[in-house]
């Protein structure tokens, strides 16, 4: 499986955090350095790691409890997320001339499978009902050119050749016109590799850039070399100027180094990954998808995600409410729900800054008074719940709602006062600073 170490490495942080109820600065710090340790195990760069790690611990210990969804869940999402911002969030599309035909320049080391791309992404726009041509731009290994044009027939493609003795930049440039006068809409020229950067090639690629104008520059980088690839797009793109990555050879035990550090480390994203030998494995680079094959986890990341979905909804459903001033009993009655959903009231009060030092007695009060209350709406009818403005009005009301509920009128009024007190504060919090005014209960 890809990334398969990484993996079972974030596996062991998860596992950390089982039996937990919320997370903590402390109960995190453990399960944060397997985080680390499979990331630099991975061949992330230790910079990337660094950041990665102190954003998901930022995260970790602000985020809110969502309901139902245990510490684990959370930080699995956390981490989710993270590794989608990490890997550019978006995927990065491939851009096109707006007339004319689109040109992509392609370099990269030898062996890195540049040759294998050229053809490869020819079928890619083939099955896109674009038409291609592939130039041959390497012009220092016969074998090179040779190669290009066996995998343009594999392929059904036209390749341009203009043998060893001419220029690249020549050869780019008369690939181009050839291309224009057939109006071919994708040309994708191929340049001379080497086993290490050097002054000529960069001076080479220069010169061809100048020529033709690219749409694209796409450097191809080998998954296997792990963080060395994000340092080879820095040096490219700060030499030549590029407009992304191509990933190859992420079917083969690639540890995840590359794909997690290249648009970190060099600003550029990577735009299409090779899978495979076969000409059809190459795909574009989908960021939440990486994320998810990397946790492994598809289940609880949707999980997580509707549950967060439905808290939001019902946050903006109260919001709403709050806004127009109907926050009524049933609100009041869900909200006293969800607190108690939530675990224990001491939890939730040692949530909120400054209330953490509540006694227990205090507590067992707060417990109670929340009891209290729900038996009290209970006693009211529905209608009673949507308008408390009629028990507002109606002392006979009131007298019958504490007669049900067995508690005593002024228990029922103080209620009733509350709820109003809570709209206004509630309007107030919300930056509604005119509010309303509380209304007094008739006698
Ligand atoms: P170039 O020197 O950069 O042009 O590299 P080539 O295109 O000749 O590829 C070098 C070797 O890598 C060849 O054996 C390819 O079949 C292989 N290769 C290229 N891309 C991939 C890939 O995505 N996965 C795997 N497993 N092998 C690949």
């Amino acid at each position: 499986e890809m990334f398969g170490q990484l993996t079972t490495g974030l596996e062991s942080a998860w596992n950390k955090l089982k039996g937990e109820e919320v997370l903590t600065k402390d109960n995190i710090a453990e399960p944060m350095r397997d985080i680390r340790r499979a990331l630099l195990e991975a061949d992330v760069s230790l910079p990337v790691v660094r950041r990665f790690v102190q954003s998901v611990s930022d995260q970790a210990v602000g985020v809110g409890v969502v309901r139902g969804v245990k510490p684990d869940q959370q930080l699995v999402k956390i981490v989710y997320d993270e590794l989608i911002k990490l890997m550019g969030g978006e995927v990065s599309e491939l851009t096109f001339a707006k007339s004319g035909p689109t040109v992509i320049l392609l370099a990269g080391l030898q062996g890195v499978g540049k040759t294998t791309v050229c053809a490869k992404l020819a079928s890619y726009f083939k099955k896109q009902g674009k038409s291609c041509m592939l130039v041959a731009g390497d012009v220092y290994r016969p074998a090179a050119i040779d190669q290009l044009t066996i995998l343009g027939k594999q392929v059904n493609v036209p390749v341009y050749t203009a043998g060893t003795d001419v220029k690249p930049s020549d050869i780019a440039k008369q690939g181009f016109e050839e291309a224009k006068k057939k109006n071919i809409d994708v040309v994708i020229v191929d340049t001379a590799g080497r086993l290490q950067i050097d002054k000529a090639m960069m001076d080479e690629l220069k010169d061809v850039k100048r020529v033709l104008n690219p749409t694209e520059v796409l450097l191809v980088v080998d998954a296997m070399t792990g963080q060395e690839a994000a340092a080879l797009v820095t040096t490219f793109n700060l030499e030549i100027g590029i407009t992304g990555a191509i990933l190859t050879k992420l079917d083969g035990d690639s540890r995840g180094g590359a794909a997690l550090s290249v648009k970190e480390v060099s600003g550029k994203p990577i735009k299409l990954v090779g899978r495979g030998e076969r000409m059809e494995d190459l795909e574009p680079f989908y960021p939440d998808r990486m994320a998810g094959r990397i946790l492994g986890m598809g289940d609880v990341l949707s999980f997580v995600e509707k549950a967060q979905e439905m808290q939001q909804e019902e946050a903006e459903d109260l919001q709403k409410k709050i806004m127009s001033a109907k926050f009524d009993f049933n609100d009041f009655l869900k909200q006293t729900r969800t607190v108690a959903k939530m675990g224990s009231v001491s939890r939730v009060i040692g949530m909120i800054p400054g209330m953490a030092k509540v006694t227990p007695a205090q507590i067992r009060e707060a417990e109670k008074n929340l009891q209290n209350m729900e038996v009290i709406i209970e006693a009211m009818t529905p209608e009673e719940r949507e308008k408390p403005e009629l028990l507002a009005e109606s002392p006979i009301k009131r007298k019958r709602v504490a007669k049900d509920s067995g508690k005593t009128e002024q228990q029922v009024s103080q209620l009733i006062a509350q709820l109003f007190q809570m709209r206004v504060r509630m309007k107030k919090l919300m930056g509604v600073m005119e509010g309303g005014s509380l209304p007094t209960l008739s006698n």
